[in-house]
């Protein structure tokens, strides 16, 4: 057995509605401006040729429930509430028709994002690392089987804040649909068990600040739930 000098934290990993295993995360993906509504209000057009990505490193996963401190270096923290895909078999240039079948399960998730620092690496055309990619930015529900979830086009997505609705579209008005998102990401990268996917935020992104509740819904998945602190 390899020795270590010294322990890494557990592996993040996402409880399974009705299940004792959990789901290990790997590697967590993010689409960009997948709702019409909400690019027009970042003031960008949606790209219907094929969705864009970032990431976020699973060390800035942190589950629903959770009290997490107002980051640092940021005066615009903001919350974008989001339905995750978990994948649960290996797929590399898997077609459209396909994708369903590696995928697991589904379960809410917040992307949580610092608005300026995202803002001035756009205008730097820097990456978004820092305004995206940051602890406790990946917040994750409990998960559901998909095949207790049914269609995602009709479920609906829901997010207040101190009990005031913030977000509130159908998974249908989705740009580009899970399938594409799966099948067009597996073009370049090998997707394995593990790999989750945040498939963009509908319009209604907005700031917290210390003391928000944030409550958010997907259909009948697991609600995600989210109290932010003072800064630190
Ligand atoms: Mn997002």
């Amino acid at each position: 057995m390899t020795r270590h000098l010294f322990e890494l934290p557990e592996a993040f990993s996402i409880p399974l509605e009705g299940e004792e295993a959990r789901f290990p995360v790997r590697r967590i993906f993010c689409v960009g401006r997948n709702y019409a509504a909400h690019a027009a209000e970042m003031g960008n057009e949606v790209d219907r040729e094929a969705p864009f990505y970032f990431t976020k490193a699973p060390a800035a996963a942190i589950a629903s429930g959770a009290t997490i401190p107002y980051p640092p270096g940021t005066a615009d923290f903001h919350h974008e509430m989001e339905l995750a895909v978990l994948i649960g078999a290996p797929a590399f240039r898997v077609a459209v028709s396909k994708a369903p079948e590696v995928i697991l399960g589904y379960c809410a998730a917040l992307d949580m994002t610092r608005r300026d620092l995202q803002g001035i690496a756009k205008d730097k055309r820097r990456p978004w690392d820092i305004g995206k990619d940051f602890e406790s930015s990946a917040v994750f529900a409990p998960a559901s089987r998909a095949s207790d979830v049914g269609a995602l086009g009709d479920l609906r997505l829901r997010l207040s804040v101190n009990g005031t609705i913030r977000q509130d579209a159908a998974l249908g008005e989705m740009v580009h649909s899970v399938p594409e998102i799966v099948a067009d990401l597996s073009n370049y990268y090998h997707l394995a068990p593990g790999d989750v996917i945040l498939t963009g935020t509908p319009a209604g992104v907005g700031p917290v600040v210390a003391g928000d509740v944030l409550d958010g819904r997907i259909g009948g998945l697991e609600p995600i739930h989210l109290t932010v602190g003072p800064a630190e």
